[in-house]
């Protein structure tokens, strides 16, 4: 059995099944989900136009709404709350980073809890804390199902997780809690990293650091999950030396085609649960 976690694999599965779940939709209206850019920046141009193309994919009705980089705070709000609103609408995305003069936390907490698909707002984190939410960010969802698809069992392991944000680590680390794992987070502060990360059965590296964990983090038989996605003289790449990682570990994630074709998956997981959520509400 091959020791390489394909993301692109696993994320085709979840696609091609959502994409049946859709055809076979008894109601007319199908799931749909926008995505609000502020301004141009490129790397948002790249990333909303994958996540339309995986939309058009499934049978998602995908739609950007783009404004002006000066927008400010109130019209914003007000063109969430439309959407907020709007019943026809199951999803909604800002998409980040936002102009400095737009405070971040403010938006992604004024988007409905019911059109979060994301899963940053707090009222949705706190629902994670407690075990009791149907919506997950969508990067730590992709890793849990990355490990149940390869069959890796979370009770009772021991798991490192490198990163502490508000969007991977910390809801990541309740949601394994809540699997009954052993979860050790770390971050810039933490002591003898290396020590910690090596007596691991599975590490998880979200760093965003090139080459931070090499073979002296890893045992032979760790699972390494590799989040980071780093630019290295133009060249993508994550936070695990995969070359010399990859030779002593059970399974290894690779970058690209490991984690990040999940993440877009399980937007889009999110966006249909949200909208089966309505849909019973609505009967
Ligand atoms: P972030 O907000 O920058 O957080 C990085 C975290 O890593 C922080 O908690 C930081 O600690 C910790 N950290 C950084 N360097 C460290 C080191 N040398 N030792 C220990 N801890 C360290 O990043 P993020 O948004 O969570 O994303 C992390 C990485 O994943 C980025 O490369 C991002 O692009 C990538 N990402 C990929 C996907 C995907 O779909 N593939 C999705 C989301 C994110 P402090 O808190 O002390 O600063």
């Amino acid at each position: 059995m091959s020791k390489i976690i394909n993301g692109k694999e696993c994320a085709q599965i979840l696609n091609t099944n959502l994409k049946n779940s859709i055809k076979q939709l008894k109601v007319k209206r199908k799931p749909k989900l926008i995505i609000i850019q502020i301004g141009n920046n490129l790397a948002s141009n790249k990333y909303i136009k994958n996540k339309l193309k995986a939309c058009d994919e499934v049978g998602i009705i995908g739609e950007l709404k783009k404004f002006d980089e000066n927008i400010d705070k109130n019209s914003l709000k007000l063109e969430i709350e439309k959407i907020n609103k709007n019943l026809s609408i199951d999803g909604l995305i800002v998409q980040l980073p936002l102009p400095s003069h737009i405070d971040e936390k403010e938006i992604t907490n004024f988007i409905s809890p019911s059109k979060d698909v994301d899963g940053f707002n707090a009222l949705t984190l706190g629902n994670i804390m407690l075990n009791n939410s149907k919506i997950y960010p969508a990067t730590p969802l992709g890793i849990l199902k990355l490990l149940e698809w390869k069959d890796i069992d979370l009770s009772g392991k021991n798991v490192v997780i490198i990163g502490r944000s508000n969007i991977v680590g910390k809801p990541l680390t309740n949601m394994l809690i809540n699997k009954s794992a052993t979860v050790t987070t770390c971050n810039t502060k933490t002591k003898n990293l290396k020590d910690i990360c090596k007596k691991a059965d599975i590490l998880i590296s979200a760093a965003g650091r090139a080459n931070l964990v090499t073979k002296k983090f890893v045992n032979k038989n760790m699972t390494v999950i590799d989040v980071g996605a780093n630019f290295v003289n133009g060249k993508y790449c994550g936070d695990v030396k995969f070359n010399e990682v990859s030779k002593i570990v059970k399974y290894i994630t690779p970058v690209p085609g490991g984690v990040g074709p999940m993440t877009i998956a399980c937007l889009l997981q999110n966006t249909f649960t949200l909208y089966k959520i309505k849909e019973t509400n609505l009967k």
